[in-house]
């Protein structure tokens, strides 16, 4: 579109929208305080205040900020709200805004080294940096034979694991011919996330083919005898396990999985694929304190954590390493005529589109690098450790207050916890704080009962956040008496 096309912007304008725009961020911040976290629209109510149709002709910028004031805003939940305890963090943060905002002025396409060299060395080098800041083995750096990628998400990650897992197991005939001529199996634990059972249905092996493994009732970590048990079973009947997928802090209870353990068992299955879902908790391993979960990782055949979770990274940054690049890009490999090139026919670049399902991908290295060095690991590790000071914070007041107890022991920074007088009694007490806006959690079954969990690490909370919201459940109690 040429410039002089109506509604485009001039350099000039554009200036002085970004700023606007920038400027909109920081007042929507400045505000949050005063907002109910959860959005208290009913449905239909956004789309009603929007019109029918697309304008036909151009309105200035200015109109569609003010109408994220009044259309959008009371419909949003506030995910960087300082009292958003829901799921988990989705943190953003103003240095990871501005990489993404430069990624998208730059506007590049890195779907292969060739279409942007930048593109692909910045992600290779900011993984590296990564995974040794994590602790993760050597054998997982682009310079050996494995490397990071980043995903959209860790579910996508999670597919990708697998897709490397069967082309590994049946030496590419699954790429040829299809999963269809053997009985594959996956595992994880009942607790394993959605995800897994999401990639089988992908993968066309079928949601019967995942086997949910029983868990250690007071922990939640997976029963390694059990999984045991299950493969000896599908090897048995003549089915081919093909990958296992490990816990490091579940998404109910943050409960993990004995890594170790599970790759002591894969060892005796030549081609039992290990993947380790640290999707939530993986970045805690930032503090060299907290990589008690991740041990055993270093013998792991990938591993994915969410930046865009806890480490304030702007959604969508999902980091990804694989031990073995070669299963990865045996199974995703295609080569189209158009985009033949010497780099890639060298052998001496990385072509990232062979790395997961889509071809084009943004320059998303960029936001990530930003939150590396302006914050340095000193100011994440610093990040970290408050969400779990808090989360003790959280427990602490737990355990002064009979009427509640705690579900499980606090993992990382989530407090999974019930009122004692039973399931309705925590539903509605979780409910009557979400209604008033005045915090938000989210809830979970353990073991067949009703848990509230209390998911700390926003950038923005503090203590006072913490015990104002602890108060409301508390009256929220002592309204049931
Ligand atoms: C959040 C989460 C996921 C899914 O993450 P997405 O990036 O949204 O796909 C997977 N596993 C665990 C343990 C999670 O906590």
């Amino acid at each position: 579109m040429p410039e002089s096309a109506p509604g485009h912007m001039s350099p000039e304008e554009f200036r002085r929208q970004g700023h606007a725009a920038i400027d909109w961020i920081a007042d929507y911040w400045a505000a949050l305080d005063d907002l109910p976290v959860r959005s208290q629209v009913a449905p239909g109510e956004v789309a009603a205040l929007m019109p029918a149709s697309a304008p036909e002709t151009g309105e200035p910028f200015d109109a569609l900020l003010a109408d994220l004031d009044r259309v959008v805003v009371p419909g949003l939940t506030h995910w960087q709200h300082p009292r958003f305890f829901a799921y988990f963090p989705a943190n953003s943060s103003p240095a990871a805004i501005l990489g993404d905002l430069l990624s998208s002025g730059i506007g590049a396409q890195g779907m292969i080294w060739a279409t942007s060299p930048a593109v692909t060395e910045v992600e290779q080098v900011v993984l590296d940096w990564l995974a040794d800041a994590l602790g993760l083995p050597a054998a997982f750096r682009s310079d050996g034979p494995g490397g990071g990628v980043i995903q959209d998400t860790a579910s996508t990650a999670t597919l990708t694991a697998l897709l490397a897992a069967l082309h590994r197991a049946s030496a590419g005939d699954v790429r040829r011919r299809g999963a269809g001529h053997e009985q594959w199996t996956v595992y994880g634990s009942t607790q394993a996330h959605s995800s897994l059972v999401k990639a089988a249905m992908m993968a066309g092996l079928g949601e019967e083919s995942v086997r949910a493994v029983a868990v250690d009732p007071a922990t939640q970590a997976m029963d390694v005898a059990a999984l045991r048990e299950a493969v000896d079973a599908d090897v048995a009947a003549g089915r081919r396990p093909v990958m296992v997928h490990v816990a490091c802090g579940s998404t109910s209870t943050g409960a993990t999985d004995d890594v170790a353990a599970v790759v002591g068992l894969a060892r005796a299955h030549d081609d039992l694929w290990v993947h380790v879902d640290g999707a939530w908790a993986g970045v805690a391993a930032v503090c060299p304190e907290l990589r008690g979960h991740l041990r055993g990782v270093e013998d792991a055949d990938s591993f994915v954590t969410n930046p865009h979770k806890w480490l304030l990274t702007t959604f969508d940054c999902s980091t990804f390493w694989v031990r073995d690049r070669a299963a990865l890009t045996g199974a995703l490999t295609i080569l189209p005529e158009y985009l033949r090139n010497a780099a890639t026919e060298s052998g001496a670049v990385v072509d990232y589109r062979d790395w997961h399902p889509q071809l084009g991908r943004r320059f998303r290295s960029l936001k990530l690098w930003a939150v590396l060095r302006t914050y340095g690991l000193e100011g994440l590790r610093a990040h970290v450790r408050s969400g779990v000071a808090l989360a003790r914070r959280v427990a602490a007041h737990v355990a002064a207050d009979d009427r509640f107890e705690l579900v499980t022991q606090p993992s990382l920074s989530l407090v999974v916890l019930r009122v004692r007088a039973g399931d309705e009694q925590t539903l509605a007490a979780m409910e009557a704080v979400n209604a008033s806006g005045e915090a938000y959690l989210s809830h979970t079954t353990v073991e067949g009962r009703a848990a509230i969990r209390v998911a700390v690490g926003s950038w923005r909370t503090t203590e006072a956040d913490v015990d104002r919201t602890w108060r409301a459940l508390q009256d929220a109690v002592s309204a049931q008496a």
